[in-house]
């Protein structure tokens, strides 16, 4: 009996500039895995970051409970945007199939993080959102950082509960009930650091309501602060 033929890959991961897109994508969602151990915001290994395949209909995604010093290129898995896997050898992240409801309904975004980060995630068990009482959160949030509802996981219910709450807010993070953060970005980038920025708000919060009560920002100096920040900050 002979073996039965390979399957057909898929045409994003056959040669040419669709499988070089691929391969870059791969190898900087393996490098922004370990910004997220070197900001302090994953435990053993949870956690992930995925990001849209530019000029594809694949996203690359971290592998199911593998070390975050084991996450080489390699090891990161290539899926379409119903989730299922079409490249790579490991099985992905349980989150996959939010992370692709995320992509298939915001087109505008390039990169998605989830993390249990300490603080933040605190704030998700208590169902809160954090209050926009900083220019830091003004500049990157846009606002106060919501709280969606709670959603089981394994399937897309994350996803929908992720973009129901985003819509309509200019924050790139979202604190799911009794769960964690989920952040998006034009980049996988920017979603990371999306992450950063949100554990960072939600310790100085947590920080300041320890001592006293806390001082809301006036909505036009949030939109002021929001504007500047993403239309003149930084080099251009
Ligand atoms: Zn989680």
């Amino acid at each position: 009996m002979s073996p039965a033929p390979a399957a057909e890959p898929h045409q994003g991961l056959r040669a040419g500039p669709a499988a070089d897109a691929v391969r870059l994508t791969r190898h900087a969602v393996a490098d922004l895995h370990a910004e997220l151990v070197r900001n302090g915001l994953v435990a053993w290994t949870s956690g992930n970051v995925s990001a849209r395949v530019p000029g594809t209909d694949l996203i690359v995604i971290k592998p199911s409970g593998v070390a975050y010093d084991d996450l080489t290129a390699e090891a990161m898995v290539v899926c379409d945007l119903t989730g299922a896997r079409v490249g790579g050898q490991l099985s992905p992240s349980s989150d996959t199939a939010s992370h692709a409801y995320i992509y298939r309904h915001m087109p505008h975004v390039g990169g998605v993080v989830h993390t249990h980060s300490r603080y933040a995630t605190a704030w998700a068990a208590r169902g809160e959102p954090i209050p926009c009482v900083l220019t830091a959160m003004a500049d990157e949030f846009g606002g106060e950082i919501p709280i969606g509802p709670f959603a089981p996981i394994g399937g897309e219910e994350i996803g929908q509960a992720v973009v129901a709450t985003l819509s309509g807010h200019r924050s790139p993070a979202v604190l799911l009930r009794n769960h964690g953060v989920f952040t998006v970005g034009a980049t996988a980038r920017d979603a990371v650091k999306a992450a950063v920025m949100c554990e960072d708000a939600a310790c100085t919060v947590h920080l300041a309501r320890l001592g006293g009560q806390l001082t809301p920002l006036p909505p036009d100096q949030i939109d002021a602060l929001y504007r500047r920040y993403q239309d003149e900050y930084g080099q251009r």
